[in-house]
């Protein structure tokens, strides 16, 4: 019998770890490469909404997780500057959990599993047959004008109307999400002409909205957890087609979708799925590695053009006044269209 041919890949976050782990199910030999360690903080808005909680039900992670912590989310609400202008229900629940959790919960897993995790290690080599990047997004300093940055941070004492609410401020949007264990997290995209360079002094400004602002009452009391805040820069929203990566790229080292979705984990846990059955075939030496990589870039790709597609549209919207406003205004009033944009954005 020949052995298997052993999977490396690179990036130990969500896309990674979901895949190693569906790798080692079918008995696949797996190494992870990690740079970073665990547990840890990531800039999160920690919301888990679409399709990936299937792929995570389908993997028999879901109640897993939900035993680590994992809550669900049912309402949003919308505010902009000192109004409330919609509040609805979800159409389909999201899942809430701390990355700090989470990314440690999945390595465990695939250790528990057989899984070879090296953290604290940074590829720096070549990708070859059998390699995987699932290294996280590719920085984009500059995207069309503007340097994109987030920043989270979570704190204790802050009241919230729905599970999620997401503010729009003028530089950007802040989502604040109901976790387990009473605190809530903040998670900021903001977008800057100019360098940014004190972030690490001055994100309770950027966090905290305009004086007059609901976001600003909200964070009044807060009690911020220091060692939880964040940030990242050079983030790049334009959707990018899997069948133009060199690599086999899963996750945010395929494409980001706009955080606004809350879909990006979604997405991660998604493409890991669809890579694992051709990554097993080729393993097991049923597939050469050239059509192992084009059919999880298809499959990537009718997955989720249209949604990338639809969310470059509305971040696009949500970051001009007047496009926000009506669109706020018409999803304060029409349930139906509420719906059409929850449904084709994830
Ligand atoms: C402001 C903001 C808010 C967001 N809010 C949400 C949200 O509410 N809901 C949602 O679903 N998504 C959200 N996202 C997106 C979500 O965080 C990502 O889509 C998700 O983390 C992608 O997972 P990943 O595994 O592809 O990458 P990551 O989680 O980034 O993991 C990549 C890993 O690769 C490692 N790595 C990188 N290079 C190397 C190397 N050379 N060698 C070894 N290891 C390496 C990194 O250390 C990292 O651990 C948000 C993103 C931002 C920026």
């Amino acid at each position: 019998m020949i052995s298997p041919h052993p999977i490396t890949i690179v990036g130990g976050g969500l896309a990674g770890l979901t895949l190693g782990i569906g790798l080692r199910q079918r008995g696949v030999p797996v190494t992870v490469w990690e740079a970073g360690r665990y547990p840890r903080h990531r800039v999160c808005g920690e919301f888990i909404s679409g399709g990936g909680q299937g792929s995570l039900a389908r993997l028999g992670l879901l109640g897993g997780l939900r035993a680590a912590g994992a809550g669900a989310a049912t309402s949003a609400a919308f505010y902009a500057g000192q109004a409330l202008v919609a509040a609805r229900p979800l159409p389909a629940a999201a899942l809430c959990i701390s990355r700090l959790v989470l990314d440690d919960w999945l390595a465990r897993e695939f250790q528990r599993l057989g899984g070879e995790l090296r953290s604290g290690a940074r590829w720096a080599g070549e990708f070859g047959a059998g390699m995987v990047r699932a290294s996280g997004r590719r920085a984009e300093p500059v995207a069309d004008g503007w340097r994109l940055f987030g920043l989270k941070v979570h704190a204790r004492g802050v009241v919230l109307d729905a599970d999620l609410e997401l503010h729009f401020v003028p530089a950007g949007y802040v989502g604040l999400c109901r976790l387990p264990g009473g605190e809530v997290n903040i998670c900021g995209l903001f977008r800057s002409t100019a360098p940014v360079p004190d972030l690490a002094l001055r994100w309770r400004d950027w966090l905290g909205g305009p004086a007059d602002s609901v976001l600003h009452a909200r964070l009044a009391g807060a009690h911020f957890v220091d060692d939880s805040f964040c940030t990242v820069a050079g983030l790049g929203l334009r959707p990018q087609r899997a069948a133009q990566r060199h690599e086999c790229s899963l996750g945010d080292a395929l494409t980001m979708i706009p955080p606004v979705t809350g879909n990006g984990m979604s997405m991660a846990f998604e493409s890991a799925e669809l890579a694992i059955g051709p990554l097993a075939k080729f393993s097991r030496g049923e597939l050469p590695w050239a059509q192992a990589q084009a059919a999880i870039a298809r499959d990537c790709d009718r997955a989720f053009s249209t949604r990338l597609r639809w969310a470059a549209w509305l971040q696009r919207a949500l970051f001009q006044p007047s496009a926000r406003a009506a669109l706020l205004f018409v999803v304060a009033r029409s349930e139906r269209l509420w719906r059409g944009i929850f449904a084709r954005t994830r």
